[in-house]
């Protein structure tokens, strides 16, 4: 097992734009990290990086104690799994995980034990005689995992490994390697851009956006105190609610003007913000309840009228007209009010996030001589980029 740590690491394929902008990241020994973002914002490149099988193009990569820059993939003892199985179609089950130990010259009897070893924690040991045409995409994707376990690496990279998978398998395959993890303590990082995937799997998560870090945290983290707009939208199903408003802060406390209503801020967390501030306020649509009386204490409540009712099961997301802006909430499906109706909401100041418009940047949030570099360079890239 081993640690991970990239410092300054940055990547551009030849003569063409940054593709990864340097960026420090570290991973523990026996973490399981989630790279998390949209198509493109450069996870596989990271992830391939870290396997030897893409060129480091600036900074600094280590595995264990060792810089490996310049060390070959197969001297680096990761193991890697891909969306697609790769497996190799003639073989049996049996022979693809056997292949890497049979290519390093183990010995036949400690090959049968390691395959059957690996075999009964994936749930394999029925199908080892079939061949990979012969099993379904869940178990292909058991088998190809089973392989490159059977070596015993270092660290694990996950490429998109459920993405062919359809969403019942998916979950299930999900639990496995979550099991699979908290058993051997291997170190791991997994891509996706599914963020369930994510927050299920990850001890933490790294939130990535056109080549840089937007935040590094735990799921919890991510979900409860999103850094930026961007993070705050990405995290979370159904998405965060987000409207515009503007900061009046005078004598009286700080308000907020937004949906044509005026609340009052009142947390220490909203104390920076300034008179005439332009912001982005978010919200979960599961933190909003539909209510039939005033509110009192910390709660605050908007009027709208309900525009869409989507069943989801035990809930319905109901998307409310507020002035203009839709907003909607996770409410019990035998308390849905009829569409057109006009209802009252309520949420707690507490559920409340509040971007600065311009910057996209939580105005709650403490940020550290690390975290601004960070965002220097994030506005900088986003300047650049226009
Ligand atoms: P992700 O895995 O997050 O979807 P990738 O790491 O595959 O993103 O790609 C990041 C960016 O690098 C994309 O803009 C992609 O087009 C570009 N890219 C990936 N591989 C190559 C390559 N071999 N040559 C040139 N550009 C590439
Ligand atoms: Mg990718």
């Amino acid at each position: 097992m081993a640690k991970i740590a990239c410092k300054g690491l940055s990547k551009q394929y030849d003569g063409g734009p940054p593709v990864l902008h340097p960026l420090d990241m570290q991973i523990d020994d026996g973490e399981f990290v989630v790279l998390l973002g949209p198509s493109g914002c450069g996870k596989s490149t990271m992830l391939r990086m870290i396997a030897g099988l893409e060129g480091i193009s600036g900074g600094e990569l280590s595995i264990g104690d060792k810089v490996v820059n310049d060390v070959p993939a197969r001297e680096r003892n990761v193991a890697m799994v891909f969306q697609n199985y790769a497996l190799y179609p003639h073989m049996t089950v049996y022979n693809n995980i056997a292949f890497g130990l049979r290519r390093l010259k183990v010995a036949q009897a400690e090959i049968d034990r390691r395959v059957r070893d690996v075999a009964s924690l994936l749930n394999l040991d029925t199908l080892l005689e079939r061949k990979p045409r012969q099993m379904s995409g869940g178990q292909q994707q058991r088998a190809a995992i089973a392989r490159a376990m059977i070596k015993t690496p270092a660290v694990f990279l996950f490429d998109e490994p459920l993405s062919n998978l359809d969403a019942k398998l998916r979950a299930q395959l999900r639990g496995d390697i979550k099991r699979l993890h908290q058993r051997l303590k291997t170190t791991t990082v997994y891509v996706t851009h599914d963020q369930l995937e994510a927050m299920t799997l990850a001890d933490r998560v790294v939130l990535m956006k056109g080549g840089l870090i937007e935040q590094a945290g735990t799921p919890s983290d991510l979900y409860h105190s999103p850094r930026t707009l961007f993070a705050a939208g990405f995290i979370g199903t159904p998405a965060m609610n987000v409207v515009s408003g503007v900061v009046e802060r005078g004598a009286d406390g700080v308000f907020v003007k937004a949906v044509g209503q005026r609340w009052p801020l009142k947390a220490g967390r909203f104390s920076r913000l300034q008179n005439g501030q332009t912001v982005k306020l978010a919200i979960r649509p599961n933190y909003i309840r539909v209510v039939t009386r005033e509110a009192d204490g910390d709660l605050r409540q908007i009027r709208g009228t309900v525009e869409l009712v989507e069943l989801l099961g035990a809930e319905a997301l109901v998307t409310f007209d507020c002035a203009g802006e839709r907003v909607a909430a996770l409410i019990p499906s035998d308390a849905v009010p009829a569409l057109n109706s006009v209802v009252m909401f309520e949420f707690r100041e507490a559920d409340l996030h509040v971007f600065d418009a311009q910057s996209e940047l939580n105005v709650a949030l403490e940020r550290d001589a690390g975290t601004k570099q960070q965002e220097t360079q994030r506005t900088r890239v986003a300047h650049a980029i226009g």
